[in-house]
């Protein structure tokens, strides 16, 4: 089912959940045992990440190093199917425009349809960790737009193969993805929002934003939105800070800020106990005022910490 009607459906705001494939070498118990205990919220959707290949160095014999691209945690497809098939719920796939062809991109969402998944993340992707800006894949997209509008040109039965004739159409329902403290690269929030708006008007039908901690970024980004004639619903994401590490790295790594009363109740905190609950407590609040200002539904980056999740969603479903 596509998210757009599940949204469309629903008389109040809807929990969803975002996971990681595992480590490579881990087993699927893994995601069931982070997907378990939030099922009694009956989560709207699953999203699972995409995460592409690294370089590493290996040290061969003779002392030399060899470069090595390995992908730690691949699975995205697996993961979707098997979760579909165990939860009967709706898993949505990131799809990255890094690292894929063109062709193999079409290849991928033909997979993807053979399953029976209807709902897609277009996203672009970071840049490698070796690589200090992203880098297209030759004969790839360099814009999550292209990967859109890649998506859209299926969905009307038009594959990349001109000669095609009377090729089945997709049926994909796309989000992509917004940034109500703006994306690290755009010089700033009008450029942003220009994209973003491309992005829309090539055929995504929903935005999933990049994780905020002050609610009010998240209601000027909406309003910045709607007045710049994009209209589709805009899903909050949400992430529970749970260890002094997060205080520094999050911003860093997601180009957020962390509110500062939020900042001084976290810094009195003697350990990582204790920056748990704190973060727990601010993600209950800001909840319970994104579900008062009736937003279409939570969708809280997890990363495999279901025990924080389930916390908050007590509180608030
Ligand atoms: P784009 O929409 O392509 O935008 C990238 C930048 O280019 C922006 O600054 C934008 O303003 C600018 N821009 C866009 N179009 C154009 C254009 N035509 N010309 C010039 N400039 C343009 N990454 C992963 O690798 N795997 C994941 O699973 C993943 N999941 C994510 C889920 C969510 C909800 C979010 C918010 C992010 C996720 N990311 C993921 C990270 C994401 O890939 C990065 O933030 C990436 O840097 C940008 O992706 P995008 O789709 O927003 O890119």
């Amino acid at each position: 089912m596509k998210l757009t009607d599940k949204l469309q459906q629903s008389q109040s705001t809807l929990f969803s959940i975002e996971i990681l494939p595992p480590l490579k070498g881990k087993s699927i118990q893994s995601i069931y045992d982070s997907i378990d205990p939030l099922m009694e919220f009956k989560p709207a959707f699953v999203d699972v990440t995409y995460h592409r290949e690294e370089y590493i160095y290996k040290k061969r014999s003779g002392g030399y190093l060899e470069k090595v691209s390995i992908r730690k945690r691949p699975g995205t497809v697996g993961i979707c199917a098997a979760i579909m098939n165990k939860y009967d719920v709706e898993a949505v796939p990131h799809i990255i425009c890094g690292g894929f062809t063109q062709e193999e991109t079409e290849n991928a969402l033909i997979d993807l349809q053979f399953l029976g998944i209807d709902n897609v993340l277009a996203l672009r992707g970071d840049s490698i960790k070796t690589e200090p800006a992203f880098v297209p894949e030759p004969g790839g997209h360099a814009y999550a737009l292209d990967l859109v509008k890649q998506i859209h040109a299926m969905n009307n039965g038009h594959y990349l193969d001109d000669d095609m004739k009377d090729a089945a159409p997709t049926n994909f329902c796309m989000g992509v993805a917004g940034y109500p403290e703006k994306h690290f690269e755009a010089p700033n929030m009008v450029s942003d929002l220009k994209y973003l708006k491309e992005k829309v008007d090539a055929g995504a039908s929903y935005i999933v934003t990049q994780m905020f901690f002050d609610n009010n970024k998240y209601f000027e980004f909406v309003e910045l939105c709607r007045k710049n004639g994009i209209n589709v619903p805009i899903i909050p994401g949400l992430k529970i800070l749970s260890t002094k590490k997060q205080i520094t790295t999050l911003p860093k790594v997601f180009h957020i800020d962390i509110p500062n009363d939020f900042y001084e109740a976290l810094t009195t905190c003697k350990d990582d106990a204790a920056i748990k609950k704190v973060g727990i407590e601010w993600c209950i609040q800001q909840s319970k005022e994104l579900v008062k200002a009736n937003v279409p539904c939570l969708h809280f980056y997890t990363m495999g910490a279901s025990e924080s999740t389930k916390a908050v969603a007590k509180e608030v479903f």
